[in-house]
């Protein structure tokens, strides 16, 4: 999952490109189909029924999203521009965003839209939710910390039923917390660079906002406030700093939290 090696490997990337006019992108392409479902406008060189129940399932990712983190309404449109194949895919991104950096899949942040670029491969779904996420996040929100941003991804990536015991990433961090491998927010804050985000930093961002969320109500009412706090434009302080004020040793009981994580029996 690190972003910056590997090309067929997943990847993500978040990139603000205030000057480019994606519209016209838009309108140079022969879309064969295009239907808008629910806060997200798709455009694809192939017919878009095949994908019908993950274009549902987008629309309840964002209400479940924004209940969540009780985040406000969306303030720009989402584009979806999806391809069949790879070839394409990557002719299309050269031609009009030669500056981004070769991707599997891309989220760019335009003036006043949201963009996500994906073509069909064997984690299309993932790709879809992933990069749906951060254009979620970024049509609430000014801003979003970088780890924050990626763990958040990871979790919303999985099929719902998969988000609290069925993600790739739970398995690994059950093992590192029973070996008490730490998890530290303080160190994902000092983040600031996607090429300083690999395997380990994307499953520890994952691992934390898990935490966050399941914990108890009062962690997950510090992730809450914390994006209404950035929502009104208003200092959120660092979430590290949150966490000590509720916790002895926020660590700790991340590593608590993953040890004794279990499906409930049937
Ligand atoms: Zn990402």
């Amino acid at each position: 999952m690190n972003c910056w090696t590997g090309q067929e490997k997943r990847t993500s990337l978040v990139i603000w490109l205030v000057l480019i006019q994606i519209p016209s992108a838009l309108a140079a392409s022969n879309w064969v189909d295009e239907r808008t479902v629910g806060p997200f406008t798709y455009h694809a060189d192939f017919p878009l029924g095949q994908h019908q129940q993950l274009w549902n399932e987008m629309q309840d990712l964002h209400r479940d999203l924004a209940e969540i983190l009780n985040l406000g309404p969306l303030r720009e449109p989402i584009h979806f521009f999806v391809f069949d194949k790879k070839s394409t895919y990557q002719a299309y991104m050269k031609r009009y965003f030669p500056q981004v950096p070769r991707k599997r899949a891309i989220f760019i942040k335009g003036r006043g839209s949201g963009n996500v670029f994906v073509y069909h491969n064997r984690e299309f779904d993932i790709d879809v939710r992933h990069e749906g996420t951060h254009a979620l996040l970024h049509a609430c929100l000014p801003l979003v910390p970088l780890w924050l941003d990626e763990g958040l991804a990871e979790y919303f990536e999985v099929s719902k039923e998969k988000r609290l015991y069925g993600n790739g990433h739970l398995t690994k961090t059950k093992i590192e917390a029973r070996f008490n491998r730490h998890i530290n927010i303080s160190l994902l804050e000092q983040i600031d660079k996607l090429s300083e985000m690999g395997e380990t930093q994307y499953r520890h961002a994952w691992a934390a906002v898990h935490f966050m969320l399941h914990y108890s109500p009062e962690t997950r009412q510090i992730l809450v406030t914390f994006f209404a706090n950035l929502a009104a434009q208003q200092p959120p302080g660092r979430l590290s700093q949150h966490y000590k004020m509720l916790l002895p040793n926020p660590s700790d009981s991340i590593s608590k939290h993953f040890r004794d994580w279990q499906r409930p029996p049937p």
